[in-house]
């Protein structure tokens, strides 16, 4: 009854699943070896839960933010699909294009 009201908000953020599971040397994969294992991946002090995009598995408890996996790539110790944080695709192409731009402003014959 004389409970404190102030919850600490918690972000569930839904990752996005990649659909061929290609990984290279600079995205780091996280899998859970031992599968006897149970419950997140991860659990830290921060306020995002981040749970799997095709099952909704909590993958990560407590991330400081919702991107702080980075380009690391989640498998899901349920169903096993590949998880990236939302938009990073995105990202990866704006950089491409301002690779594109950086070499034609320095092309004078
Ligand atoms: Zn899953």
């Amino acid at each position: 009854m004389g409970k404190c009201a102030t919850v600490p908000s918690v972000i569930v953020e839904r990752l996005q699943v990649i659909r061929d599971c290609v990984t290279t040397a600079e995205r780091p994969v996280v899998r859970r070896r031992d599968n006897r294992l149970v419950g997140p991946l991860f659990f830290g002090p921060g306020q995002a839960d981040l749970i799997c995009g095709d099952c909704t598995f909590l993958l990560v408890r407590g991330a400081p933010r919702a991107d702080s996996i980075k380009d690391a790539v989640l498998v899901c110790p349920n169903c096993e699909a590949c998880n990236e944080r939302p938009g990073i695709s995105v990202h990866a192409a704006r950089v491409g294009d301002e690779e594109d731009a950086a070499p034609a402003a320095g092309n004078g014959a």
